[in-house]
């Protein structure tokens, strides 16, 4: 260490296991808060669930985790008019707009020179599309956004294995109502 302080960046994280790898990629050139804002998973105890662990992860290796309030509502009119889209389709632009702008937006206010999220190291999402989204909502607050893909370099498989280090659960879906492979409940 140089003693210089470290610039701050507001990760958003998605889930616990994705936080794992990203965290150790940008530790050492940042201070990393973590922002946990995900109003599109379903139903709240999943939600809860998803929480518990990504606190686990923050105590485990050394980060706040800034925990706003839970609005399924919000996210329900946002993607009103797309639920039949498929997985990766419209429908998730919108979500990941709604997680980005919220999270530009908490760095902006807080006074955190950059912002990123943990949502580019999934294989099974549009990194360039989220990518983009990133640096829209960057340019709306004000705020840089880290645009890295962090798949690259085998990151979901470093994810992997710091899940199983931490005995992490692994949820089986992505996260929406939509996303469930079953009938959504009525609720
Ligand atoms: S499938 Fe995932 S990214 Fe797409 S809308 Fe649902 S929760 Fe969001």
């Amino acid at each position: 260490m140089n003693g210089k302080k470290k610039p701050g960046v507001l990760l958003h994280v998605c889930c616990a296991p994705d936080s794992t790898a990203v965290f150790e990629k940008l530790s050492p050139g940042f201070e990393v808060f973590g922002f946990f804002h995900n109003p599109n998973i379903y139903p709240a105890n999943e939600y809860h669930k998803r929480l518990a662990e990504a606190r686990k992860v923050a105590q485990e290796l050394g980060f706040s985790l800034i925990v706003p309030a839970f609005d399924p509502e919000s996210w329900r009119r946002a993607v009103q008019g797309l639920e039949d889209e498929p997985e990766g389709g419209d429908r998730c632009a919108v979500c990941f707009r709604v997680n980005l702008r919220a999270t530009a937006r908490k760095a902006q206010e807080l006074g955190v020179p950059f912002f990123t999220t943990t949502l580019t190291i999934s294989p099974h999402k549009d990194s360039e599309r989220i990518l983009r989204i990133g640096r829209e909502a960057g340019s709306e607050f004000g705020v840089s956004f880290l645009g890295e893909n962090f798949k690259k370099r085998d990151g979901f498989k470093r994810s992997l294995e710091l899940s199983r280090d931490l005995g992490l659960y692994r949820q089986g879906y992505c996260g929406c109502r939509f996303s469930l492979r079953k009938d959504p409940p009525d609720a």
